[in-house]
């Protein structure tokens, strides 16, 4: 009998804390308190904290909370941000709706992450912030980033959509650090496939100087302060308060899926070790220096990509591609001019990449048989 093995299943997961969620629900359905309710600013604290900060502000979603974070800093039109072109659409969406223009960097070729040595020769007098991303659950190369904002003055927004409570850790004397703490703001998204997901969209801007905190409370309600006067044109984006009883619900078990997901990692860089060995290129994932990796995503750089891709769906396997095009490439953003090899590590692992199921109730079997059918596909 043939396993199936789904790209991304939350049924069991769901099912194991049904009751747990259930009466989290019935708390908003009794205080009926739907919009920033008590449940919004208790996650606020408790995911501020699990990051390391200081203050957390519950927004509509993760593309919200970095559109809050680029208004908050005052960024629009005629700024530029320095951002990757190999990430969800969502980061240089938020960039050009704050009305800035997205300058991308290209990314280092064994992480995906933006590369630090390509930042400066990008860096011009309009440009306000560098936007790394935390592709797939590890740290972009902080260090290096954080020590060009400071020599040219330029803020950093850290987008830790995929990365909830990764760390990055430079080497063994440093201190872990979590993502969305090292930069001014990270921002996190709730959206149901990432570690820590809500019964629809959320996010949440987390940082450590009150100010800005306070000017993105304000910015998610028009800029209202108090009540129907506003100092800025803010918009409406808050994160609901069920979302945030559900959300505070499924926090508790957050490390537990997550070390779930590293275990599930381990597993596979076993299995693939013997193929490698064989000769056939496949590039796993590397983790960086003594970095926390969470697993979001368990993305391999793999020969002849669509076909396998085909025969793993053929034989019941469900694989996913981030990201089939790069940004600079995307119709949209012809305005740009950008033509093919302007980013050719970006372009590349365009072509390349595969992402294989990874969540924490994946068994072993499953696991054994995606490696299983990969191995049989190189080797026909
Ligand atoms: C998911 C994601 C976002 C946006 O989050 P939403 O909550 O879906 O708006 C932004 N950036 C990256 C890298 C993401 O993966």
């Amino acid at each position: 009998m043939k396993i199936k093995v789904p790209f991304f299943d939350l049924s069991q997961q769901l099912n194991s804390i049904k009751e747990e969620i259930q009466l989290a629900i019935e708390e908003v359905y009794e205080t009926g308190q739907f919009i920033l309710g008590p449940q919004v600013l208790t996650l606020e604290h408790t995911i501020a904290s699990y990051c390391e900060t200081r203050y957390g502000v519950g927004v509509a979603s993760g593309s919200d909370a970095l559109l809050l974070s680029l208004m908050a800093i005052g960024v629009g039109v005629g700024d530029e941000v320095i951002l990757p072109p190999f990430t969800f659409f969502a980061t240089a969406g938020s960039v050009s709706r704050s009305g800035a223009t997205p300058i991308f960097v290209d990314i280092e070729p064994e992480t995906y992450n933006i590369d630090p040595e390509k930042i400066e020769e990008k860096i011009t007098p309009r440009t306000k912030a560098i936007l790394p991303v935390h592709l797939f659950g590890q740290c972009a190369e902080m260090e290096a980033i954080l020590q060009i904002s400071k020599r040219h003055h330029l803020w950093v927004i850290e987008d830790a959509a995929q990365a909830i409570g990764a760390e990055y850790c430079p080497n063994e004397d440093a201190p872990r650090r979590r993502a969305g703490s090292m930069g001014h703001l990270g921002c996190l998204s709730f959206y149901p496939t990432k570690n820590l997901g809500a019964f629809g969209d959320g996010g949440m801007v987390v940082t450590s100087d009150p100010e800005l905190a306070e000017r993105i409370r304000l910015l998610r309600t028009h800029g209202s302060h108090p009540k129907y006067y506003h100092k800025w044109i803010g918009v409406n984006s808050r994160l609901d308060t069920i979302q945030a009883a559900i959300l505070l619900a499924k926090f508790k078990y957050l490390d537990q899926w997550t070390q779930a997901r590293q275990r599930r990692a381990e597993r596979y860089q076993e299995l693939f070790r013997e193929l490698i060995q064989s000769g056939v290129e496949i590039g796993l994932p590397k983790i960086r220096h003594h970095n926390r990796h969470i697993f979001n995503q368990y993305v391999i750089r793999v020969p002849k990509r669509d076909r396998l891709r085909k025969f793993l769906m053929e034989e019941g396997i469900g694989t996913d591609i981030y990201y089939p095009l790069p940004l600079h490439l995307q119709e949209c953003y012809s305005f740009l001019n950008h033509r093919p090899g302007d980013f050719p590590v970006s372009e590349k692992a365009a072509q390349e990449v595969l992402a294989l199921p990874i969540f924490p109730e994946l068994t072993e079997e499953q696991q054994f048989m995606v490696v299983d059918r990969i191995r049989a596909f190189y080797k026909r």
